[in-house]
Formats: structure tokens, sequence, C-alpha cells
């Protein structure tokens, strides 16, 4: 069996822990865009954004309502297309705009 080629980590518990890194970061202040839909609308004090309820970080006000219509069609944003998640993978050429 050759699995050298398996070496993309998609599996959601990697991912998580990549945006766990981030939420220390939100609480020392560091502006960053939202990492749910790469914006810059996120509120300069990390707690008056709202907290992810599928990651421990936080994300915009408008992820935040997306986030819980989606919970409630069961039908929540996969990790892999955060915003944040996509541009760290790079490479791929994907588009800056949003
Ligand atoms: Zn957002």
């Amino acid at each position: 069996m050759d699995k050298s080629e398996f070496d993309f980590k998609d599996t959601g518990e990697e991912l998580l822990k990549r945006l766990a890194d981030l939420k220390p970061r939100q609480e020392a202040g560091e502006h960053m865009p939202c990492p749910r839909c790469g914006r810059y609308v996120m509120d300069e004090k990390p707690i008056r954004n709202a907290l992810s309820r599928c990651a421990d970080v936080f994300i915009c006000d408008a992820c935040g309502s997306d986030e819980a219509l989606r919970a409630m069609c069961q039908a929540p944003l996969p990790l892999r297309d955060w915003a944040y998640l996509i541009s760290e993978r790079g490479a791929g050429g994907a588009s800056d705009e949003l």
C-alpha cells in the first residue's frame, strides 16, 4: 500500500487544532480577518465578536448568525471551507476576493 500521497491533513481534529491557535492571538488583540469568512469585519475587542460553535475561536457577527442558522438546518459550514484554512492551504490559486 502506497499512502505517501496521503499527507493532506483534512481531518476535523487537525483543522480544529489550527483554528484553536488563533484564539490566543485574538485575545491578545491581534487584528485579523474573520477566520471563517476572511473579511476584515471583526471587532477589535474579541469578546464583542461571536464565538464559533464549530471551533474555539472568535468569528464575526455575520458568521455567528450564519452558524446559528446552519445549526438549525443541521448543515454547518465544513471547517475546510473556512477562509483561514483555505488561505493557509494556499498555493492553489485561491482568489483573495470575497
Ligand atoms: Zn465572518
